[in-house]
Formats: structure tokens, C-alpha cells, sequence
């Protein structure tokens, strides 16, 4: 899905909340001409039965990112707390009551000709509302990209980069074309890095496995989130290795993780049926479990969750269940 932000929304730029028609940047910022800004994404998801509104692991997303704005020396000047407390601010000043993405950008925005970088470094957070960015409960036919994955040699892939992003937009828009739902990238070496947006597990003999860090991949927190689900509620043995290509053609189950897309089962891939092109065990569970998690709906995983309103149906549920507990 496309999210086109309405102009008078309210955003955190330079240090101030202001309407999104006022945060603007001159044509000659430094990261716009050479991509030097790093950026997260967040989701809120509104649950209609405590009326409330949980931001997902937002302190992880906001850890994630500083670390990542030091790859390419950007300074957010915000521990990550304060962050966090910025964007329930953003969220309570647009009053939203509904699914949301939060995007904050860190980048270098010196106004000036030249690609070496100095000190000049902005931050921005902006949070719209958001619906599925897949539609993908039946599942999605993946591709196999002509494109390679970007090698950490050349720009980190662990660093959501704005620049890194050229990478996947070029194998999506090539996917699209080619009448897939979403890019697979094979790295340098040709083993199976990730999707254009989204990390890739697959299931073999009842392990789940997917490819390490270190195989030219981002540090999904959703995948993070899925490694936990399927050890704690399912008792999966997680296996991090390099996957060959042709594994995808012969697995039992094959599914996409992230902010943006949750957890996209893959029942066709490279025009070959993944097992008998239907949603498997495991990513159903694990798709189910994921979902109730992110809602606030399973007392164990409420850590994960920033409540933005903290309605009293949502507070007197947390005390049940803690009395409970
Ligand atoms: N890989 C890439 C290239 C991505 O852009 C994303 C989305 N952020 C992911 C993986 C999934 O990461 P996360 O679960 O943290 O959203």
C-alpha cells in the first residue's frame, strides 16, 4: 500500500511539533542528492476492544536506529526513551485512532555541492495512518531478483540507509513488473538474503531458519519478535545459516517478516509452488500469535507495547491480567 500523508498532519521536525505542509527541506540537503540518512519504521496498531492504540517495540526500533545513524555518523541528539515519549506525543496531537506507521529520518542536512559529510545532522518523525502493505493472507508468489543484495563492503544492509534503499526499489519495481508480489535478493555469494522490505524464513523438517546477520541482511525486529514467538509458544528449534536458492523450491514453508508487511506467507515462489501452494502450519501460528501479541492481547509479550492513550479499558485488561499472573 501506498500512504499519501494528509499536508496538516502534525509532525516532530527540527525540535518542534508543526503541520507536515511547513517541515520542509531545501532542494540542496545533503542526503537528498547523496542519500545520507538513515531511517526506522514503526507500527501502531489500534485495538477496537480496549480502544486503545500500542506502538510496537518502539524503544527497540529507536535503539536500532541511533545505532545505525553511528554507521554513517549521524548524531540523534535523544536517548532513546525520549524518543519514544516524542512519538506518543505525535501520535495523542493527531488524535489518531487507527493503524499507523511511524517513520522517523535521521540525516546529514548540509546545504551545500559536495559528498563529504560534516557535522550538520536533523532528525525527523512522522506518524500516518497505515493499512496492509501486502495483502497477503493467502499468500504471495515472491521472485527471485535479478538484483544482488547490497554487500556490507559497499553499504551496511543491517543500516536502513535511505541511500541502501535504491537497492530495493530496484528489485521491486523489477518484481512488480514481472507480476510478483515481492523481490527475494540472493547476496554476493548467491545464497538467499532477504526480501526488498522484509527478512525470509522458511521452514525444513520442522526447524524454522533463516540467514544470519551476517549474510548481508537488516536486523529485523520483527523477525526478532517471530524467533521468540516460535521458541516460546511453538518450541521450534531457530536455525541461523546461509540458504541456497534452490532450498525456496524444495521447503515446507516460506514466509516474509516485517514492520510494513507483518508476516507475509509465500506460497508460490519463482512460478513453483511452495510445498502445496497453502498456508502452512507454522506460518499460520506463528501469523496468529504475531498479530494477538501486537494488539496487547498476550499478557507475556505487553512488554513489547507503548500504550499511547492508556484508556481505562486497556488499563483495567493489563490489571486483570497481572492479578492474574
Ligand atoms: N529487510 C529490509 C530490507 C527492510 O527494509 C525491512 C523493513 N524495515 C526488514 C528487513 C524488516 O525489518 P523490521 O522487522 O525491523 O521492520
Amino acid at each position: 500500500m501506498k500512504a499519501e500523508a494528509d499536508p496538516n498532519v502534525i509532525v516532530y521536525f527540527n525540535g518542534q511539533y508543526m503541520p507536515l505542509k511547513d517541515a520542509n527541506v531545501s532542494i540542496l540537503t545533503h542526503a537528498l542528492h547523496y542519500g545520507t540518512g538513515v531511517f526506522e519504521g514503526i507500527r501502531a496498531n489500534w485495538d477496537e476492544e480496549s480502544k486503545e492504540l500500542f506502538v510496537l517495540r518502539p524503544l527497540e526500533h529507536y535503539q536500532r536506529w541511533k545505532l545505525n545513524c553511528g554507521i554513517l555518523r549521524i548524531d540523534v541528539p535523544r536517548t532513546a526513551e525520549e524518543l519514544c515519549a516524542i512519538t506518543q506525543e505525535l501520535i495523542r496531537r493527531n488524535d489518531f485512532h487507527s493503524n499507523l506507521y511511524v517513520r522517523p529520518l535521521a540525516y546529514k542536512c548540509a546545504e551545500r555541492i559536495g559528498v563529504a559529510t560534516d557535522d550538520r545532522d536533523a532528525f525527523a518523525i512522522v506518524a500516518i495512518p497505515f493499512g496492509e502493505y501486502l495483502h497477503a493472507e493467502e499468500g504471495i508468489h515472491a521472485g527471485v531478483s535479478p538484483w544482488r543484495r547490497i554487500d556490507d563492503n559497499a553499504i551496511p544492509a543491517r543500516g536502513k540507509i535511505c541511500g541502501a534503499y535504491v537497492n530495493s526499489a530496484l528489485a521491486s519495481d523489477e518484481a512488480r513488473r514481472c507480476g510478483f508480489d515481492e523481490a527475494i535478493l540472493l547476496n554476493e555469494s548467491g545464497h538467499v538474503a532477504e526480501g526488498a522490505t522484509c527478512n525470509l524464513f522458511m521452514v525444513r523438517k520442522g526447524k524454522l531458519i533463516t540467514p544470519a546477520v551476517t549474510d548481508n541482511v537488516l536486523e529485523g525486529i520483527t523477525r526478532d519478535s517471530v524467533m521468540e514467538l516460535a521458541r516460546r509458544e511453538l518450541g521450534l528449534d531457530i536455525v541461523e545459516r546461509t540458504i541456497d536458492r534452490s532450498e525456496l523450491y524444495i521447503c515446507d514453508e516460506l514466509f516474509l517478516t516485517g514492520t510494513a508487511v507483518g508476516i507475509a506467507p509465500v506460497v508460490r515462489v519463482d512460478h513453483r509452488p511452495v510445498k502445496d501452494a497453502a498456508l502452512g502450519p507454522i506460518t499460520r501460528r506463528l501469523a496468529h500469535l504475531y498479530c494477538e501479541a501486537a494488539r496487547g492481547r498476550l499478557p507475556v509479550y505487553r512488554r513489547w507495547l507503548q500504550p499511547v492513550y492508556r484508556t481505562a479499558a486497556a488499563a483495567q485488561s493489563m490489571a486483570v491480567e497481572k492479578s492474574v499472573a
